[in-house]
């Protein structure tokens, strides 16, 4: 019989996480802003970026083959540990990013909830089945990196696109900005930067590679005249 690692292993990624999480102070700034009414979705992607980092980086102290049956992730212990911790970073980025949306909404008069996106299962569905495809995990452990941050991401990306087509439904005409860090971006990144106008949204603008540093926001727009037409859009 081996002994099944994965409640303790579990219990100690938990714990690490949570307390990393309690003591970043780039988290608690963010958060502030939530209280204060001022944040904006480039802080949230930034609070992604940081969840899913520390995310990362507890991986990276906890999970190694030599810590693993046969140095082998196998998929049943896979499946134990990511789908709980990848599950909880997408509640917690998404709760934050649904405030931002509410904020938002709120500051051109609109009386709509932020509305928070499901969790995409088959996205860490998909990190599970490349994380078991090796035979030494080290060799795969890289994808428990940026791919991680990664998905992170995509839960604020998520939470605009689901409260874009809503208000879209509605009869609005939400906009998204995409913008690239200007930097490095690649030339997919630069050709996906602009404004959007619903409906006319590509799919595409929601999307991210791996180390992609660009921000998709949603953008209140022009205060007054949506302001204007809200009213009578309730009556
Ligand atoms: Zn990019």
């Amino acid at each position: 019989m081996v002994a099944d690692i994965v409640p303790e292993l579990l219990e100690n990624i938990q714990r690490d996480f949570n307390s990393k999480i309690k003591k970043s102070a780039k988290l608690k700034a963010i958060q502030k802003s939530i209280e204060n009414g001022t944040a904006t979705y480039v802080q949230a992607n930034e609070y992604a970026i940081e969840v899913g980092s520390i995310l990362a980086d507890v991986f990276k102290t906890h999970i190694k083959s030599d810590v693993l049956p046969d140095g082998y992730m196998y998929y049943n212990i896979a499946e134990r540990i990511l789908v709980p911790t990848l599950t909880e970073n997408h509640v917690i980025v998404t709760k934050l990013s649904a405030d931002v949306q509410e904020q938002l909404n709120k500051s051109i008069g609109l009386g709509l909830k932020g509305i928070e996106a499901p969790v995409n299962k088959h996205r860490i569905e998909s990190i599970i089945n490349r994380i078991t495809a090796e035979e030494v995990f080290d060799d795969v452990a890289w994808i428990l990196q940026e791919p991680v941050i990664n998905f992170t991401q995509t839960s604020v990306d998520e939470t605009i696109k689901e409260n874009v087509s809503f208000q879209g439904e509605s009869g609005l005409s939400p906009k998204i900005i995409r913008t690239t860090d200007a930097s490095d971006a690649c030339d997919w990144c630069k050709s996906m930067a602009g404004i959007y106008k619903y409906p006319n949204v590509p799919d595409d603008i929601y999307k991210r590679h791996d180390r992609c540093r660009c921000t998709v926001e949603y953008d209140p727009g022009d205060a007054r005249k949506q302001n204007i037409w809200t009213k009578e859009w309730r009556e």
